[in-house]
């Protein structure tokens, strides 16, 4: 049976063109009416306790041909063949910071991809210190690439690399093809040295993903009448100190480096965004209902989502 379907895959390997991406196009989520204007997918609306309902921090753009990811949390590349993505590569990935939950699902993004059929090396860009994340991640499964490119599977060397652009602190457009822009908008995210938010563009649409950060002026110009805001978020009415080592420490700490649900309202409302979306929650028991109470106490009116995995908007 394996020998069968090996022998099966292989001719249809033979048969696709090297530039045909893989898909499963029976679970496509975006209609193509939505991939011609920009289709926002949340691959992962998780955050890092280990949650079988939300992969890690991941979302996907479609426009058109392109696929671009931002984030790769862990699970990313089941929820990206959940959403009927190429398995075999995206356009670019986009890191907001280097935080482990947001990049878990980098060595799955960089080898499965490979393994499933890319070719030359995938652009990622992140803050400084992505060159060093995608060269320890290439060198520590070197066994497994040695053995892959050696042996009789015939692994396409190089396939697995990757070409890091470096975003620089002060950030600026990092994608701008065929019709999509993407720009970097550094944001205050604790200790971290550089951490964004993106802004997603095509002609028709205009996305912007927070990333981790706590409130911010940038944020709220870069946001101005967007279509969809997802942000981070924490119920404001469940921050208390925590009964645990340093856990006095805890509201400061979430002050710092998160925003709330009522002050996503308030720079929500201020920047006149038509939909947010709520995503990466650390819910501390919180409730749907206190984080959608939370965000229209601090002045958004509109249209207000919680993100669940392979979401569309
Ligand atoms: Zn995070
Ligand atoms: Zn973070």
């Amino acid at each position: 049976m394996t020998r069968v379907f090996g022998a099966l895959a292989f001719v249809a390997l033979m048969v696709t063109p090297a530039s045909a991406q893989r898909r499963f196009t029976e679970q496509q989520r975006c209609t193509p009416a939505q991939r011609d204007v920009g289709c926002l997918i949340v691959l992962g609306s998780g955050m890092p306790v280990p949650d079988p309902d939300r992969a890690g921090p991941a979302y996907a753009f479609v426009f058109r041909d392109q696929v671009l990811l931002f984030d790769a949390g862990a699970g990313v590349m089941r929820r990206a063949a959940a959403a009927g993505l190429p398995i075999d590569g995206f356009t670019s990935v986009f890191l907001t910071h280097l935080h482990s939950d947001h990049t878990l699902g980098l060595p799955d993004v960089l080898l499965t991809t490979w393994v499933m059929g890319r070719r030359r090396a995938m652009s990622v860009h992140g803050p400084v210190g992505t060159d060093r994340l995608t060269a320890g991640i290439l060198s520590a499964w070197a066994e497994d690439i040695d053995v892959r490119t050696q042996g009789l599977e015939r692994g396409q060397p190089g396939g697995q690399a990757a070409q890091v652009q470096i975003i620089p602190g002060h950030g600026g457009v990092v994608h701008d093809t065929l019709g999509v822009r993407v720009s970097a908008i550094p944001v205050p995210h604790g200790e971290w040295k550089a951490a964004f938010a993106f802004v997603i563009e095509t002609p028709s649409r205009r996305v912007v993903l927070s990333g981790d950060a706590a409130p911010n002026e940038t944020l709220v110009q870069a946001a101005r009448g967007a279509d969809v805001l997802v942000h981070e978020t924490y119920p404001a009415v469940r921050l208390r100190p925590e009964n645990r080592p340093g856990g006095d420490a805890w509201p400061a700490y979430m002050r710092s480096v998160h925003t709330s649900d009522q002050e996503v309202g308030a720079l929500a409302a201020k920047a006149g965004v038509k939909q947010v979306v709520l995503s990466h929650i650390v819910r501390m028991g919180g409730t749907d209902a206190e984080l959608r109470a939370g965000v229209r106490r601090g002045g958004f009116r509109g249209p207000l989502a919680i993100a669940r995995d392979l979401d569309v908007y």
